[in-house]
């Protein structure tokens, strides 16, 4: 019943959304919280603490990253594929 209070890093893009969380409590090593920020910052994110019910609902809901996939991903699979038989 007392879920609050709890925090976790997470790692925020540059439009402002959360990517990734890992909990902030006496469960997590520091060793697991270590290598979370090395490879948050490693994909260029900034990482913030923030209460676990804010992660809840913000965690992965980017409504930025869906239109830039779309629009740089227009068929670069076949760009210069070798036609060789
Ligand atoms: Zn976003």
């Amino acid at each position: 019943m007392s879920a609050d209070g709890e925090f976790c890093y997470v790692g925020i893009k540059k439009c402002g959304c959360m990517a990734s969380a890992i909990v902030d409590c006496e469960r997590t090593r520091s060793k697991e919280i270590a290598r979370f920020m090395r490879d948050t910052l490693k994909e260029g994110l900034t990482i913030e603490r923030a209460p676990i019910e804010r992660v809840r609902k913000e965690l992965m809901h980017c409504p930025h990253d869906k239109k830039a996939e779309k629009g740089s991903q227009e068929g670069p699979l076949f760009a210069g594929a070798g036609g060789e038989a």
